[in-house]
């Protein structure tokens, strides 16, 4: 009998998020899941692309774009993942320059988690900045490779976006499958979004201090 052979799939080698405190923050699960369905999808296209010979030029320490860009779109859940993971995991020194970071933080500037050319909220960033991915070089000061070479940046899987976004939809009490349905095809999160650039972040470094109770999403 002639064996089948076994595909690897690159997106087998991605885990899944998992913080403890998922049993008790209801909304924490939800984005965790969308974030593996997108760490996934993200994972077989970026080897797809290095099996048909493109290098992926995104590394560690390389964080032009965490500087040139001034358009990040970020859904409510992610700000508060973000504000989340902020106050209750950041520690240490970092906490301290990210607070100063956020408390100066000014539209047009570098990205406000961005320290010492890594982020700072790695594990919980949006799903905007995991799917900008670039092949073959680095970008440039000031470069926006989806302008300047369209070829080089990842396309998203439209599906498995479309998936990762649905699965943020029971945060906004969209849970049943037929409504999901209707708000993905109205593009009801969509007008939910925000520019990362745009959000008042001071309020979160004052949240950081445990200055101020309410949480702007
Ligand atoms: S998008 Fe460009 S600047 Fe950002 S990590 Fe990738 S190559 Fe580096
Ligand atoms: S959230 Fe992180 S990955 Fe996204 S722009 Fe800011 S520093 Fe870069």
């Amino acid at each position: 009998m002639k064996k089948k052979k076994k595909r690897y799939n690159q997106s087998q080698d991605i885990k899944r998020l998992c913080f403890p405190e998922e049993a008790s923050i209801s909304w924490l699960p939800m984005l965790l899941d969308a974030y593996f369905i997108a760490d996934k999808a993200i994972a077989t296209a970026i080897h797809k692309r290095i099996s048909r010979g493109d290098r992926l030029a995104c590394t560690k320490g390389c964080s032009t774009c965490c500087s040139t860009h001034v358009t990040i779109p970020v859904y409510p859940l992610e700000v508060v993942g973000i504000y989340w993971y902020v106050i209750e995991k950041m520690m240490g020194p970092e906490r301290q320059v990210l607070k100063r970071q956020l408390a100066h933080f000014r539209k047009g500037s570098a990205c406000p988690f961005l320290i010492e050319g890594a982020c700072s909220i790695h594990p919980m960033r949006p799903l905007a900045c995991r799917h900008f991915n670039v092949f073959n070089k680095p970008c440039r000061p000031g470069e926006d490779p989806y302008y300047t070479r369209r070829q080089d940046v990842l396309s998203p899987d439209e599906r498995a976006k479309n998936r990762a976004i649905a699965a943020m939809l029971p945060f906004h009490g969209i849970k049943d499958r037929a409504k999901r349905k209707i708000a993905m095809k109205s593009g009801f999160l969509n007008s939910q979004v925000r520019n990362l650039h745009e959000i008042d972040w001071n309020n979160l470094a004052m949240r950081m201090d445990g200055k101020r109770p309410t949480l702007k999403v």
